[in-house]
């Protein structure tokens, strides 16, 4: 369950005991990764980095460990392990390479794991996390969109405590009063509506990725810059919120509000309409999940609303914007649809970065493949992690065969 209680921190963010906080960051040569390790940088007395992981990028990841005196350092790609031993060399920080050894990394003994590995690739290292029970800070969204119930069992059965980075939940999740969760009538995410918030559908069939990776507010990586583009990052967050938060889907609303300024929103039975708000850094909200249940200090910029003076808000288009309503309907048809649409999702992000598919063809594939899963096979019940690779690969083969770019 999303965290409740049992934490051995002391108010005020100090630890109970004082020791520094043991903290392993998969994924930390990303723009979550990074963040973390800036805020890690900047308080170095209050961690200890255990481990640090990244895809391929050897030289980089070096650079962070040294930087954040980490013990360990974890490649996936096995190509890069030579770049990464020798450019750690003499350092004393240990390392290792490939899929299995991240997983090994992130079972570490440690007191928060940050999960910021890109993609369905993080949910076998982020699993192997929630196995030692410990507080992960979940920036990986797919691990829920994937495996949405699976993963919530894992950690419960391992009593591990998941803290939302997600900007949108992570805002929920400061104002949801835990014990007056029956009291709320809805929750609202709120989305920037990305780069073509205003783009007719037919100025939207021949944009570039350059335009698409060119968002108005959040500097991210770029898988997520393309779904916040085409909306399917809001349509993942309806189904992250849903598996995070004990609500039905019919209680997660999407406003669009371009400042990106209020992240995300409570509303109670009463009429009170709690709101977080704060400048688009993700430092906040993954301080947030560091601190927890404490505070601690960041750079990221105070918001001075006399200059900004006006926020705006709007309903999403659906017609324009079709991923929301595609991601609600694989949210009611079960986790192997959603399983599906996050897989089709990263085959066409990747195809439309390559310049061989469409920005609109992301979503039709993934309406397509969809439609066929659901014809042919239907979506059964998952019931343990391997049903979620199978569906992944099912889905990620028909969106080749659809798209006809051998993705
Ligand atoms: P990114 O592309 O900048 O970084 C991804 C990280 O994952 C890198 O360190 C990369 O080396 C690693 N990685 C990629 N493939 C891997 C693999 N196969 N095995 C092991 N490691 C791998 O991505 P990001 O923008 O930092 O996003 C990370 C996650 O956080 C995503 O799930 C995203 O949806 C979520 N998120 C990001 C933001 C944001 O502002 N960037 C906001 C909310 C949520
Ligand atoms: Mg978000």
């Amino acid at each position: 369950m999303t965290a409740q209680d049992g934490h051995d921190q002391a108010p005020g963010g100090a630890r109970a005991d004082a020791r520094p906080m043991r903290l392993t960051v998969l994924g930390a040569t990303g723009s979550i990764g990074t963040s973390t390790l800036d805020l890690v940088a900047r308080d170095p007395e209050r961690f200890e980095v255990v481990a640090v992981t990244a895809n391929a990028r050897a030289e980089d990841l070096a650079r962070l460990a040294i930087r954040v005196r980490a013990r360990h350092a974890v490649v996936a790609d096995p190509a890069a392990h030579g770049a990464l031993k020798a450019a750690l060399a003499g350092s004393g920080i240990t390392t290792a390479a490939g899929a299995r050894a991240i997983c090994e990394a992130a079972a570490l003994p440690a007191d928060m794991v940050v999960a910021a590995i890109v993609g369905a690739a993080g949910l076998g290292p982020t699993l192997a996390a929630v196995g030692q029970g410990t507080t992960i800070a979940l920036a990986n969204k797919e691990c829920l969109v994937c495996a949405g119930d699976l993963f919530m069992r894992a950690a419960r059965e391992a009593s591990a405590t998941i803290l939302p980075v997600d900007s949108e939940h992570n805002a929920v999740f400061q104002v949801l009063e835990r014990d007056n969760v029956e009291q709320v009538e809805k929750l609202i995410l709120t989305a920037s509506g990305g780069p073509f918030r205003t783009f007719a559908l037919e100025e939207m069939r021949g944009v570039t990725p350059d335009q698409a990776l060119r968002h108005p507010n959040w500097s991210m990586g770029a898988r997520i810059s393309i779904d916040s583009a085409t909306m399917m990052n809001k349509g993942f967050e309806i189904i992250e919120a849903r598996h995070l938060f004990p609500l039905r889907a019919d209680q997660i609303d999407v406003l669009v509000h371009p400042q990106s300024v209020v992240h995300g929103m409570v509303q109670y039975r009463d009429g009170s309409l709690l709101a977080q708000m704060g400048a688009p850094d993700m430092r906040t909200p993954i301080a947030h999940c560091l601190a927890w249940p404490g505070r601690m200090g960041t750079p990221a910029q105070r918001l001075d609303l006399a200059a900004l003076g006006t926020l705006t808000f709007e309903a999403p288009d659906p017609v324009r914007f079709p991923a929301l309503r595609l991601a609600r309907e694989a949210l009611a048809a079960g986790t192997a649809a959603t399983a599906a649409l996050n897989a089709v999702d990263e085959v066409m992000v990747k195809a439309f970065l390559a310049r061989r598919a469409g920005f609109l063809d992301i979503v039709t594939t993934a309406e397509q493949v969809l439609e066929r899963m659901a014809g042919t096979t239907g979506f059964g019940e998952m019931t343990c992690i391997d049903d979620v690779f199978a569906v992944d690969e099912t889905a990620r083969r028909l969106a080749g065969e659809i798209a006809g770019n051998g993705s």
